[in-house]
């Protein structure tokens, strides 16, 4: 094995000791539409501090609108969000998108800047901290993901999976209370994905609150305390991962373990 596939791996082992002061989440009859469509149609859900969430469910069934609500990247019509009991509807949506990071399936990353740079710059944009303190917490959070070695390649030079720790690290360098994940090793090359979702599992063991949109199932058995599944913008059932995959009661929530496991 070479050394690009080493790094692929290693993000985990990687990670500092330290740990993550997770915050909580209660979605209370949460409404969402775009025009006429009603996407999200009274969601309820409750995440405790330090959690994992995982969320499954069919394409289209409101997934993405459910977390991008819960840091205003789109207005709920109904309902509310509590963050550590208190509602996001009445936070300025630039510092609730501080205290609720989110990560794409694109990562989103400045093609013309460095890991470092990529990192870095939020930190000076988004917390105004001088270029060196910038740099120095960045070079930090690019350690906790295991990607030291390459802070001064630009995205370009970096594998899909290596980027989409970068896009974690500059998530994580906001300290944020909660990370929401849309689909994160969706659009990676399958021997990619594991790196990411090692270093994803490592940030829950150490208190991190993360609600987590995937279709890797094994993750979600094997990380969530939590997984909900959602269809036609309902939580059809949520509870642990054991009671999901292996006793599901509903059947749409069985015809769908069906069709992905
Ligand atoms: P999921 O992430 O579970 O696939 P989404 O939340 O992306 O579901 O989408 C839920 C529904 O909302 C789908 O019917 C989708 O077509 C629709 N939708 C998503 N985004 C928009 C948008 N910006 N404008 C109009 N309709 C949208
Ligand atoms: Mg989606």
């Amino acid at each position: 094995s070479g050394p690009e596939e080493v790094s692929e791996l290693d993000g985990a082992k990687r990670v500092s000791a330290s740990s993550f002061k997770g915050g909580s989440l209660e979605v209370r009859n949460l409404g969402m539409a775009y025009g006429t469509l009603e996407v999200l149609k009274g969601v309820d859900l409750s995440v405790k501090p330090g959690s994992v969430t995982c969320v499954i469910g069919p394409s289209g069934s409101g997934k993405s609108t459910l977390l991008r609500c819960l840091n205003r990247l789109v207005e709920p019509k109904s309902g509310d969000v509590l963050l550590d009991g208190d509602s996001i509807l009445f936070m300025k949506p630039e510092r609730l998108r501080r205290r609720v990071g989110m990560v794409f399936q694109h990562f989103n990353l400045f093609p013309d800047h460095t890991a470092l740079e990529n990192v870095a710059l939020s930190l000076r944009k988004i917390k105004g901290l001088p270029t060196a303190e910038a740099e120095r917490l960045a070079m930090a959070r690019l350690a906790d993901a295991g990607l030291a070695s390459r802070a001064h390649h630009r995205p370009g030079g970096l594998s899909g999976g290596q980027q989409q720790r970068v896009a974690i690290a500059r998530a994580l360098a906001m300290e944020p209370e909660v990370i929401l994940f849309d689909e994160v090793t969706s659009a990676l090359d399958p021997e990619l994905v594991k790196g990411v979702l090692n270093l994803m599992a490592d940030l829950g063991q150490r208190g991190m609150t993360m609600v987590v949109v995937t279709h890797e199932m094994g993750f979600a058995r094997r990380v969530a305390d939590q997984v909900v599944f959602m269809d036609e913008g309902r939580v059809v059932e949520a509870g642990p991962p054991d009671t999901i995959f292996d006793n599901p009661q509903s059947p749409r929530l069985k015809r769908f373990l069906a069709e992905v496991l």
